[in-house]
């Protein structure tokens, strides 16, 4: 039996459209097109539903079910799998459909005897304006290219659906302007902030408004004509001025995707296949997007992000328009809405006008999240159906502290937002007030306040912060969003431009901290079953010693001249920190000998995040310049919860007094030793628990930016005297957590530890 995709859609598309714009009222036509297409699919059953307002979806036409069914059949949007097709904007093939969760039976249909079932949705502009839908009587396992094939069929009739009439132009209007209703979303905090401002579309909805090919060959040269075009673009954005660092980076990724030759091919063959050059690109981004939503794998998801990206920058060349229009255009207060979103494109758009960003998808390893911290841009993540519920222009609340979004809200929702948004501002005006006063508690201890950074654009909240310099520069960022490996001269120089921009101030440059929840896409990377204990940091630099041989070499040519702090991650044993210490010596050894400049000052120390490492600090101590805690691998390690998990990550709290011992303990060696000790985790930001830090010893953290003010302002309120005498009487506690005894103590002392 022939199967659709060698049956040639190409003569199948022109005999719909030939169909759709015959003679005949628009129901005989559209109930032949159903008869062409179950007949190409081989299908014993086609069916179209169309959406009514009020998100109705209603059996416009079928071949095979009970022919009294049209126009009777009606589903709610998200209602059996017609609704959830819809309601997702994404196909569905099951071989057993009855056995779905979401199959609702109609009997007027007379579905009963058919088993297997594709479906896709009819798009118009992004938005589902109906679904197709094949049934076979067998439990027929459809394959991909029969998706694709149905898919495309879809995409003709969404063109067609639109401009026969078959729905009134002012219903497909409504059904289009979705709810004005105000709706609330939620999702995931990505990047903290909160921002109100005028919805922008990332993407612009771009009606591909023909589908069927009049010329092929002719769609073939716009096509290639619209990738050199496209091409020409990003290679003009990189050379320009102001693109260095990890802008460079993305760009270079981009640029390699849009000469990658298999996306090329596959465009090639959808316009052969008798589409117009736009529904090609349009053909080859749904099936990204299908794909996409198979995958797990984060950094793979990623990749396929920003192919979707240039496939929307391609649709643009197509169009004429510049592609540039929508970075333009927009508003000065916007609040950008994507379904996800490369790091290259958020650097496209101007900061300044930049009021926060909603994506559908995006995780917070995700490398736009990565960049949006870094420009202290409130990012909502996981924002599942936003893009369908606003419109352009729609007022916009993002509150991505909690993670919600509010579309189109009332006015006194926006008056309470309003509201909350002056009481934060005035708090940070206040913080950046006080960034040059003394990091210092009342009774005269001096606290080290450094900041975490991971980008060069973090470095710009150095001065802001007044912090006392990069207590954790995370190194593997950097390797993280660009699409090979950087050489050695390319390392080099971002770690120069990073102790440029620090002004003196010192900088601990860490290395790589690969694996575990962080891979490199050009790296292969054993599966592992518990990739938290697997190989990675030190243990895959002792293991392939030329990457961190390589990345020692680069810093110790940044560092000419200057002091360089260099510490090693996930050390367990002080043999592994011997054996780095030894490849660290033999490249300063190699700097020597080619006659460079070596550091004027190399202080080099270590990570405390494995358990393991505590009990060997006799031998440890003498041998390096610091140590810095990692409590959020050490947490994770001492009460065995994973970190990433959110069913058990919260489950044991980081003011447990068995953590907090464990940490005196390390605070106490490391201060009889002469070492100085900071804490760079998570929990050193947050105003509480550094109170509670500084009672057991502690005197240097490391933070995100954002948490330098309120941290400062708490310990210029703290006597530290004090609060060691008061953690002395409760640390032997028996409790889940001293975290209310010390809420309790900050309330009654006066001291701000925050909201
Ligand atoms: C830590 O584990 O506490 C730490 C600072 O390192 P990372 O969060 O990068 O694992
Ligand atoms: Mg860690």
């Amino acid at each position: 039996m022939k199967r659709p995709a060698a049956a040639g859609p190409r003569l199948l598309l022109k005999r719909l459209r030939e169909l759709l714009a015959g003679p005949g009222s628009p129901d005989d036509r559209l109930h032949e097109v159903v008869r062409v297409i179950a007949s190409n699919m081989v299908s014993e059953v086609c069916s179209v539903y169309l959406m009514r307002p009020g998100e109705i979806l209603e059996l416009y036409a079928t071949e095979g079910l009970n022919p009294s069914a049209v126009h009777r059949t009606r589903l709610n949007v998200g209602e059996g799998l017609v609704g959830d097709i819809a309601m997702n904007s994404r196909p569905l093939a099951l071989a057993d459909a009855q056995s779905h969760p979401h199959f609702a039976y109609r009997p007027e249909t007379g579905e009963e005897i058919y088993h297997s079932l594709l479906g896709v949705p009819i798009l118009r502009a992004g938005k589902s304006i109906g679904v197709l839908v094949v049934q076979n009587r067998t439990r027929r396992q459809y394959a991909e290219e029969e998706v694709e094939v149905l898919e495309t069929i879809a995409m003709v009739l969404a063109e067609l659906v639109s401009q026969s009439g078959i729905l009134a132009p002012e219903d497909l209007a409504r059904v289009r302007r979705s709810s004005l209703l105000p709706t609330r979303i939620e999702g995931r905090a990505l990047s903290e902030g909160l921002a109100i401002g005028t919805a922008h579309l990332h993407e612009p909805r771009i009606e591909v408004t023909r589908t069927v090919a009049e010329d092929t060959g002719h769609e073939l040269e716009r096509l290639e004509r619209a990738i050199l075009s496209m091409r020409d673009s990003i290679d003009l954005m990189l050379d320009g001025d102001g693109i260095t660092g990890e802008s460079r980076d993305i760009l270079e990724t981009y640029k390699m995707f849009a000469y990658d030759k298999g996306w090329n091919a596959k465009l090639h063959e959808a316009v052969e296949s008798g589409l117009t050059a736009e529904a090609a690109v349009q053909r080859v981004q749904t099936d990204m997007r299908n794909r996409m939503n198979q995958i797990t794998d984060p950094y793979i998801r990623e990749r396929l992000a920003d192919l979707e990206d240039l496939a929307n920058r391609l649709l643009l060349h197509l169009s004429g328009r510049d592609p540039n229009e929508h970075v333009r255009k927009m508003p000065d207060n916007a609040v950008l809405f994507a379904r996800s979103m490369g790091p290259a494109e958020l650097l496209d758009y101007d900061r300044a006008r930049l009021q926060a960003l909603v994506l559908e998808e995006g995780s917070t390893m995700s490398h736009v999240a990565i960049v949006a911290r870094a420009l202290n841009l409130p990012v909502v993540g996981s924002a599942e159906g936003a893009i369908a519920a606003v419109e352009l222009g729609d007022q916009v609340i993002v509150d991505a502290d909690r993670g919600q979004l509010f579309i189109r809200p009332r006015e006194d929702v926006q008056a309470a937002f309003r509201q909350n948004m002056a009481v934060r501002a005035a708090r940070l005006a206040k913080y950046a007030s006080q960034k040059d006063d003394p990091a210092v508690t009342r009774d005269g201890r001096k606290i080290r306040l450094y900041m975490n950074a991971g980008l060069l654009a973090d470095l710009d909240h150095l001065d802001e912060t007044g912090a006392d310099g990069i207590g954790l520069y995370r190194t593997e960022l950097h390797f993280m969003v660009r699409s090979s490996l950087p050489r050695i001269d390319a390392q080099a120089g971002i770690y120069a431009s990073i102790l440029d921009s620090a002004k003196g101030r010192p900088v601990v440059f860490r290395t790589l901290d690969i694996g575990g929840d962080k891979r490199l896409p050009y790296m292969p990377h054993p599966e592992e079953e518990n990739p938290a204990l697997g190989w990675r940091a030190i243990r895959m630099g002792l293991d392939r010693p030329v990457l961190l041989r390589s990345q020692l070499r680069a810093l110790l040519i940044a560092g000419a001249g200057r002091r360089l702090d260099i510490m090693f991650p996930m050390v367990s044993e002080v043999e592994e920190f011997i054996r780095a210490r030894a490849m660290l010596d033999s490249e300063v050894a190699w700097v020597r000998k080619h006659n460079r400049e070596v550091p004027s000052e190399l202080r080099v120390g270590t990570m405390l995040e494995v358990p393991a490492l505590a009990y060997q600090l006799g031998a440890l101590l003498p041998r390096v310049d610091f140590i810095s805690i990692g409590s959020n691998d050490l947490m994770q390690f001492l009460f065995a919860v994973d970190r990433g998990n959110p069913k058990v990550m919260d489950r044991y709290d980081r003011l447990a007094p068995g953590f907090l011992k464990f940490l005196k303990d390390v605070v106490d060696q490391c201060r009889a030793a002469g070492r100085p000790v900071t804490l760079c985790g998570e929990m050193g930001g947050k105003p509480l628990e550094a109170m509670a830090l500084i009672g057991i010893g502690l005197d240097g953290f490391s933070m995100q930016a954002g948490s330098v003010g309120p941290v400062k302002e708490m310990l210029r309120s703290l006597d530290a005297g004090q609060i060691q005498r008061f953690m002395a009487e409760i640390l032997d506690s028996h409790e889940h957590s001293i975290r209310d005894r010390l809420l309790d103590w900050a309330a009654s002392h006066g001291i701000s530890v925050g909201a």
